[in-house]
């Protein structure tokens, strides 16, 4: 690639900045907010992006997958590191069903034959594309082994809509094969739905649409995934994530384990992903009715969606071991408030090389890390304790940290403050998720970091990218009226999970991105050649996140009082309530429709008898639910968050002096538990391992968050009753976090008093 032309300077007019870092930081009294700010600002000017570089380069040298002898290598070389830091590090070991590919075959047998290929093959510029031994090879880990022979179906992604719409072309998959897209949700849910179809096999490939040739310049001319790359990963099943022979334990060599034929997050239906090399022949021997224009991809082909002529045989089977995986976890311990722990981690365990996924993230990781210990030598101390955790087996199913969490439960649920996480880091936009009481902390962090490629603040970059993309008035307005960037509610694409859902602790996670110049997800030229070509080539961006995520883990260590805020979380859930009743209306108001439609005739008199569509399934239309429990704790919710809101406002406006030690103990006692009080004991009820009722993945969506999934989850099942049946306990689940707020906000209130701030309870809500 040519070098890159200098960045040009953006003007600044002076004293135009829209979004100052407020002072003093949220949290901090006046005094502690200055040594902090100096501290923070020592900081970001110790990390440097050329040992981000060499970090990355190190690490991704060979494949080191879980199993691999390089995955234990980067673990004792990342302890080490943390050593010689002078972190309190050890490395903590887990036994964990990890399969790998013993059998792979896929061969269409009519009209003609082919053999697909279900290799990478190395390319010349890229020297570890070649390190073919070591490589794990192309396959879908935790599908079910199997050998099975069948007609072929294109099922477009292989969501349940897509499969309403084959109900319309009279096209079943019942004893077929299912070849479905990569892309529009989590690959998992593929095999799963085209099971419950009734499907016996199911091949997913990566559509050049998305994913090669149409967004971009293929690999290695451009950064776009090559027509024989293939995206690798894990279609274990979403009932709960982790090991899945130990669910709700940590999986240590006494944990009591599950037979692999009870283990409900391994497939029905073996599953393989392919190329779009391989898919172009497979694809291109479907006959039957034409795609629809939604379901066409960027092959050069007609898509069609079969049944056959193609028939395929599919062969898939695996070595089911145990295998160990290794978790560092690092420490420094805090010189006040040693108990109260901020967590921080990223995954270590990749596909293949992994320099994108995970390695960019690890590194950065890695570097703040290392400077952090540097400040540690010139006289600073964190307040509270910081771990950092490098984690091993995130790609299969987040094995080390769901496993760590598992075992650690107790101690985090009584210690834990928050926890960061990150993963992949690309170039762009911070875009942060997690729990919205963080919100205004990471917005004042995003303050604090410049963006590389601008200058401006990465809060200032975000905020108004966010305008860029806002799609009606009403959003931009909204956007306009903000003093925080809007931290999106995470599902369980990452190590946050285990937090967040399981064991209800705060969690953000942080990331740049949006400028992508190529994917290679999950493949071999996930690599350091492919990375320092076509990602963040001057690791600019590294820096940034090293920046962000450390400024934001040291200003948590040491603020005086937890860094909370719970105003935007009582709006995120608040909106997340209305969404369920729009989504009531919506299907009520669709159902109606239909029903009408079908009664005049509508889909027979637009029936082209030459492509014929049958009439849609009459549906029964949903009663009306009574979401007025949740509306009433939400209204609590709101009242506890601005109450606690307004009183760090006059604080903040009397100066933010310093407040007496023994409340303030008592106020960080009460602000550890809100997050925690999210949780109920019994879980999802079709999910018990998710604790948490506001936060959670779907479970036919997998990544992408579900807010509500309790009620939300039924709602989607058109399980109405049921629905409004979980009501009261997600409703009660709200009231026990508004008088979790209502506790810190009289020990607050009284540790005002103490200081002569006066507070006036007459005063109405802002
Ligand atoms: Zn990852």
């Amino acid at each position: 690639m040519p070098p890159q032309p200098p960045m040009p300077q953006p003007q600044r007019q002076p004293g135009v900045q829209r979004h100052p870092e407020a002072h003093p930081l949220l949290g901090y009294s006046s005094a502690s907010s200055g040594r902090e700010a100096s501290w923070e600002e020592k900081f970001r000017a110790g990390v440097s992006a050329s040992h981000i570089r060499d970090t990355m380069q190190r690490l991704s040298a060979r494949p080191h997958h879980v199993g691999s002898p390089y995955d234990k290598d980067n673990a004792e070389w990342i302890l080490a590191r943390f050593k010689e830091w002078g972190f309190d590090a050890h490395i903590e070991t887990f036994d964990v069903l990890f399969p790998t590919p013993k059998a792979r075959l896929l061969e269409m047998i009519k009209p003609t034959a082919f053999r697909a290929s279900l290799q990478e093959p190395p390319i010349a510029e890229d020297p570890t594309s070649a390190q073919t031994s070591e490589q794990l090879p192309t396959y879908n880990a935790y599908s079910a082994d199997g050998d099975v022979t069948a007609p072929l179906v294109y099922v477009n992604f292989g969501n349940r809509d897509d499969y309403d719409k084959l109900d319309r072309l009279g096209i079943s998959v019942k004893g077929a094969i299912v070849i479905a897209r990569y892309g529009g949700g989590w690959r998992g849910v593929k095999p799963k739905v085209a099971a419950e179809h009734g499907a016996i096999g199911c091949i997913i490939y990566s559509d050049p649409k998305s994913d090669g040739y149409f967004p971009g310049d293929q690999y290695p001319n451009g950064g776009w995934r090559p027509r024989d790359g293939v995206q690798r990963g894990s279609v274990m099943d979403t009932d709960y994530p982790g090991d899945p022979l130990t669910p709700g334990v940590g999986a240590t060599p006494q944990a009591k384990r599950l037979a692999i034929t009870d283990a409900k997050t391994i497939t029905k239906i073996p599953v393989l992903p392919i190329s779009y090399a391989d898919a172009l022949s497979l694809l291109s021997a479907l006959a039957g009715p034409v795609a629809l224009p939604e379901w066409r991809g960027a092959l050069p082909i007609t898509y069609h969606v079969g049944p056959g002529p193609a028939v395929v045989h599919l062969q898939v089977s695996s070595n089911w071991d145990i295998k160990p995986i290794y978790d560092v976890i690092a420490i420094l311990h805090g010189s006040k408030d040693p108990d109260q722990w901020v967590l921080r981690g990223n995954h270590h365990d990749a596909w293949v090389n992994g320099a994108e996924d995970p390695l960019s993230g690890q590194a950065a990781m890695l570097e703040e890390a290392r400077v952090l210990a540097d400040l540690r030598a010139h006289g600073w101390r964190p307040a509270r304790t910081i771990v950092y955790c490098a984690w091993d087996g995130e790609e299969p199913g987040l094995l080390g940290s769901v496993e760590w969490v598992e075992t650690h439960l107790a101690e985090l649920q009584s210690h834990a403050v928050a926890y960061i996480n990150s993963d992949t880091n690309k170039r762009g936009y911070l875009l942060p998720g997690g729990t919205q009481d963080l919100e205004r902390f990471i917005s004042g962090v995003a303050r604090a970091v410049t963006d590389p490629e601008t200058q401006m603040t990465a809060y200032e970059r975000s905020h108004l990218y966010s305008l860029s993309t806002a799609k009606t008035a009403d959003e931009r307005g909204a956007i306009r009226k903000r003093n925080d960037l809007e931290v999106t509610a995470l599902g369980d694409g990452s190590d946050y999970t285990a937090f967040q859902d399981y064991a209800g602790i705060s969690t953000l996670s942080l990331e740049f991105e949006d400028e992508e110049d190529g994917s290679q997800y999950h493949s071999v030229y996930d690599d350091f050649y492919w990375y320092t070509h076509f990602v963040d080539t001057d690791f600019a961006y590294g820096r940034a996140l090293s920046q962000t995520a450390g400024t934001a883990m040291m200003r948590l260590a040491d603020a005086d009082l937890i860094p909370v805020d719970y105003s935007p979380q009582a709006e995120a859930v608040a909106k997340y309530e209305a969404e369920l009743e729009k989504l009531l209306k919506d299907k009520q108001d669709e159902f109606r429709e239909l029903d009408l439609e079908l009664q005049e005739g509508v889909f027979k008199a637009t029936n082209d008898p030459r492509r014929p569509l049958l009439p849609p399934q009459q549906e029964t239309i949903p009663p009306f639910i009574n979401f007025a429990p949740m509306k009433n704790a939400i209204s609590l919710f709101r009242k506890s968050a601005e109450r606690y809101s307004r009183l760090l406002g006059t604080y903040e406006a009397a100066g933010s002096p310093e407040l007496p030690p023994q409340s303030v103990v008592l106020i960080n006692a009460d602000l550890l538990r809100v997050s925690r009080l999210f949780l109920n004991s019994p879980g999802l009820p079709e999910r018990p391992w998710f604790k948490n009722q506001v936060y959670a993945p779907g479970a036919y969506t997998g990544y992408g968050a579900k807010p509500i999934a309790a009620v939300r989850e039924y709602m989607d099942e058109k399980r109405w009753r049921e629905a409004e049946g979980q009501v009261p306990q997600v409703a009660q689940v709200i009231e026990n976090v508004a008088a979790g707020i209502d506790k810190a906000s009289s020990d607050l209130e009284g540790a005002l008093s103490a200081v002569q701030i006066g507070v006036s309870r007459a005063q109405s809500p802002p």
